[in-house]
Order: C-alpha cells, then sequence, then structure tokens
C-alpha cells in the first residue's frame, strides 16, 4: 500500500468518524495521521479510537500517527439543552457561571477569570469568529452582551478575547491530565494549544518525557513573534489558522504561514497547515473554488501535511473530503511548477556529514534512473533531512522503532517502514531492496540508493551510501559490509 502523493493528510476524528468501518474508511481514501481532539470527547471515546486505529494499522500493516490535540488555555463555552442556538443579530445574549445547560438567552463560560477581565465594549469571538458579541454590562460572574453577528452556536465552541490580555498558564490542570492520559494510551504527537514561548513547550516536553513528540500550534501573536525559538523547541509545527485568524488581522494569516512554513523546511520538521482547509465541505460533497486553491497554495507552499478539523470529525462528508485533499495533491505535485517552486526554495543550514549525504542521495537519484531513496533512520531526523531535499524520487524510511515510523508518517514524502534491527550495512541494503520491491516502489530490475549510519543503533551517525541493485541476488556477497 503506497500513496501516489507526498504531502501527508491529517484527519480529525470525531462523532463522524468514530467506528472502526469510517476511520479506516478515512485511511483508504488517503488519512496518513489521525488528530484526536481532547477538547471534544472523554477519554473513554478518545481511548476507543485510539484502539481502533491500532487495529487498523495492525490490519493493513502500515505505520499510522496519531496526534492527541491538548486544548490548552482556550475558552469554551459550556453546553446547551438542545445541543445548539441560533443567535440573532440585536438579541440579548448572555454568559453566565451557572451550570444549567444553555438555551438561546445564555450558556455558562466557565472561566472566571475572563469576567474579572472583560471591559464593556470588548469583543467575544466565538467559534473560530464567526459569532460576534459585543458585552453590554458585565459582573464577576456574568456578561450580558448583543449579538452582532448571529450563527449558531452549539456545545463547547471556543470563544476569544481578542481585545483583552488573560492571565492564563500554557497547560491547564485538564492538560495536563489529559497529556498524561495520551502518553500513556501510546500517541505518537502531542499538540500544545495557545503556545506563547519557548518555556511552554519544554513544559510540554518534560511532562511528555519523551513518551511522544511535541508539536506546537502557532495561534497567538506571541507565538508568531518568538516562531525562530518555539521552533527550535518543537519537534512539528502546527499553523493553527481558526484562533490564528481571530487574535491577528486575518489578512495576516496567509503571509505568517507562508514564513512558518518555509522555516519549518529549512529546520526540517514537519509542519502542518490547518483550519478550515474544506470547511464548505462539512455541508457539501463538493467544496468551493476557493478551498481547492487553500488546500493547492499549502502544498505548493511546500507543507508536510494538510488538515481537516470539522469535516472529517462531524462533517457529513469525509471520506469525500480526504479524497479531495488526495485528489488535489496528486494534481499539485504533478505539476511542473510545483517542482520549480519546491527546487528554487531548498536551503536551510547544512552543516554535518548527514546534511552531505542526503543531498548526495538526491543528486544521485535524480542523475541516474533511480527509483527510490531507502533511509535508515532510529530516531527519524536523517529521514527528516532527506524529506527537507524533497526529492524527486520516492522516500522510504527504514526504521526498527515503531514509534519513529508512526511519528514520521507525518513528514513530507516519507513511506516508513519498520524493519527488524540490523547490525551490518549489507543486510540494510538487502532489507531496502526488498522493502522497495515489496511495497510497490521499484521491480527486480531496477535500482535505489541506501543510506545508513555505521555503526548501526547510534542514533545521529548517517555516513555512508550505497547504489544497489533491487534484486538482493545480485547484491554481491563479497560487498563491504
Ligand atoms: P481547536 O481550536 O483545537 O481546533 P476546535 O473546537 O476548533 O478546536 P476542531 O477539532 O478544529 O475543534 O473541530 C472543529 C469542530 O468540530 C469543533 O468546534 C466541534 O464542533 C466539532 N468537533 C470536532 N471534534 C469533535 C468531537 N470529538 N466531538 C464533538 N464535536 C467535535
Ligand atoms: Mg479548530
Ligand atoms: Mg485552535
Amino acid at each position: 500500500m503506497r500513496r501516489l502523493r507526498n504531502v501527508k493528510i491529517v484527519a480529525t476524528l470525531g462523532p463522524a468518524s468514530s467506528t472502526y468501518e469510517t476511520i479506516r474508511a478515512l485511511f483508504e481514501a488517503g488519512a496518513d495521521v489521525f488528530r484526536l481532539n481532547m477538547s471534544h470527547g472523554v477519554h473513554e471515546d478518545i481511548a476507543e479510537r485510539h484502539a481502533i486505529i491500532r487495529k487498523i494499522e495492525a490490519d493493513v500493516g502500515r505505520p499510522i500517527g496519531i496526534l492527541a490535540d491538548l486544548q490548552g488555555p482556550k475558552l469554551r463555552v459550556g453546553t446547551f439543552a438542545n445541543g445548539a442556538e441560533d443567535l440573532e443579530e440585536g438579541q440579548a445574549f448572555r454568559l453566565d457561571l451557572t451550570d444549567a445547560p444553555g438555551d438561546s438567552t445564555r450558556v455558562t463560560l466557565p472561566h472566571r477569570e475572563i469576567f474579572e477581565a472583560l471591559q464593556p465594549e470588548a469583543s467575544l469571538l466565538v467559534n473560530d469568529g464567526k459569532i460576534r458579541l459585543r458585552v453590554k454590562d458585565h459582573g464577576p460572574e456574568f456578561a450580558n452582551c448583543v449579538v452582532e453577528v448571529g450563527g449558531t452556536i452549539s456545545d463547547r465552541k471556543g470563544v476569544n478575547v481578542p481585545d483583552v490580555v488573560l492571565p492564563l498558564a500554557a497547560l491547564s490542570e485538564k492538560d495536563k491530565v489529559d497529556l498524561e492520559f495520551a502518553c500513556e494510551l501510546g500517541v505518537d504527537w502531542l499538540a500544545l494549544s495557545f503556545v506563547q514561548r519557548p518555556e511552554d513547550v519544554h513544559e510540554g516536553r518534560d511532562l511528555a518525557r519523551g513518551r511522544a513528540a511535541i508539536m506546537s500550534k502557532i495561534e497567538k501573536p506571541a507565538a508568531v513573534h518568538s516562531f525562530d525559538e518555539i521552533l527550535s523547541a518543537s519537534d512539528a509545527i502546527m499553523v493553527a489558522r481558526g484562533d490564528l485568524g481571530v487574535e491577528c488581522p486575518i489578512q495576516n494569516v496567509p503571509p505568517m504561514q507562508k514564513r512558518m512554513v518555509r522555516k519549518c523546511r529549512a529546520a526540517a520538521k514537519p509542519v502542518i497547515v490547518a483550519t478550515q482547509m474544506l470547511e464548505s465541505m462539512i455541508e457539501s460533497p463538493m467544496p468551493t473554488r476557493a478551498e481547492v486553491s487553500d488546500v493547492a497554495a499549502a502544498i505548493y507552499e511546500g507543507a508536510d501535511a494538510v488538515m481537516l478539523s470539522a469535516e472529517s470529525a462531524v462533517g457529513q462528508y469525509p471520506n469525500e473530503a480526504v479524497a479531495t485533499m488526495n485528489n488535489v495533491a496528486i494534481e499539485v505535485e504533478s505539476d511542473p511548477t510545483y517542482r520549480d517552486v519546491v527546487d528554487a526554495s531548498r536551503g536551510g543550514k547544512k552543516q554535518s556529514v548527514a546534511d552531505g549525504i542526503v543531498s548526495a542521495a538526491r543528486e544521485i537519484a535524480e542523475t541516474a534512473d533511480i527509483k527510490v531513496i531507502c533511509c535508515y533512520s532510529q530516531s527519524g531526523s536523517t529521514a527528516s533531512l532527506v524529506a527537507r531535499e524533497r526529492p524527486h524520487v520516492p522516500i522510504i524510511a527504514m526504521t526498527s522503532q515503531v514509534g519513529t515510523a508512526r511519528r514520521m508518517s507525518l513528514t513530507w514524502g516519507l513511506h516508513c517502514v519498520q524493519t527488524t534491527e540490523v547490525d551490518r550495512f549489507k543486510t540494510a541494503v538487502i532489507n531496502s531492496a526488498r522493502a522497495s520491491v515489496a511495497e510497490g516502489f521499484a521491480t527486480l530490475e531496477d535500482y535505489l540508493v541506501v543510506t545508513a549510519g555505521v555503526p548501526f543503533g547510534k542514533s545521529g551517525t548517517t555516513n555512508i551510501l550505497r547504489v544497489a541493485p533491487c534484486d538482493e541476488k545480485k547484491i554481491i556477497p563479497a560487498d563491504p559490509e
């Protein structure tokens, strides 16, 4: 089973995608990584979805990445007696600390600190800014608002208060509990929401204790300002355009996205472009032209992955949404302009032997008629360097670590294969040759490039490159080991 594109697809799971059949259908349509949003759904649901993904992984024989997204200090309304209410422009609407389920006149906003920090005339933006409320009067436990822009408000929708500085810690008590729970489940990635400083990332990493890799969601102006430091403290980045587009002027989002994607590639760290990519497909089997164009633009820019949120979590057409991303990706990646753009933006700091080896691997593969680059990578760092090269030929990341294979399923172009541990380079070459043919990348007549680090078992030692036949019988027995 191989994908016919390099960019990866992340699909958020939710009520529309919670059974074995629906999640498997998403995988088959093209989802490479599944996102479990800790803001919605109880631990039991999350654990169940996690188990289903691991079952699918075993059944299809491909590593699948799982990303647990921590809520972070995000303000959210409570729930509604009817699940949702329509708010009309001009009507009054009250937010308070009462426990009762919401109705068309009020809902709980379970954050005492926000009422204390509010000012009259402050605007409150609900659901990534789709609904706008203006504060008319407020006390320590309520705010009476008027609806300026109406719409449907439903359970646990997010609230932003861009005009007010709120004193919030990076990880709430709920986040710490969720983080421990997700790490114990065995997720591959932890996404930290509303990161503002590199210290926030360190805090998440300390709590994860190596059990999951750390992704920072960039959705605050402060995170954009400290982006370089946050990037170097993180293993990956998510351009979380939902909150970013509310917290910053919306027209600033596209240039920020472009800059961040470029910096992530230079740092050889995966970057996801997220939110509203195919928003209209929540309710329609066909996306808008603008949405298709947005997905395409992210791929042209060189993002590692594009993401679906509500489209796959609660939408009516989750499979169609994944299939749309898949089709757009195949089309963009076969466009000569895409190649030109990707080749022209190759760069980043190159200083190690590994940098030289991966760049040589790409050049050799592209110069001669080589079908695939196989790289042995324990931690995944060499595989990321190969991916940063954005070679024209496919990449197989060979690793004995299942966690690495799963984590790397987020990275551009990496087809991850879990292999047995090897101690000789020749065995690595033979395993690579077998994998290239078995996974459908080459035939016995073809050649491949193999990179590895000798001696084996030491991370970060890539120092060897070999061009070899894919037919293992032709790998001469007298070969250097
Ligand atoms: P974030 O800010 O972390 O992106 P979000 O609330 O925007 O959080 P998404 O995962 O982006 O959540 O999904 C978009 C919408 O889909 C949510 O607002 C929610 O209404 C719905 N949704 C997503 N996952 C679930 C779920 N597991 N259960 C119920 N609704 C969900
Ligand atoms: Mg969202
Ligand atoms: Mg968000």
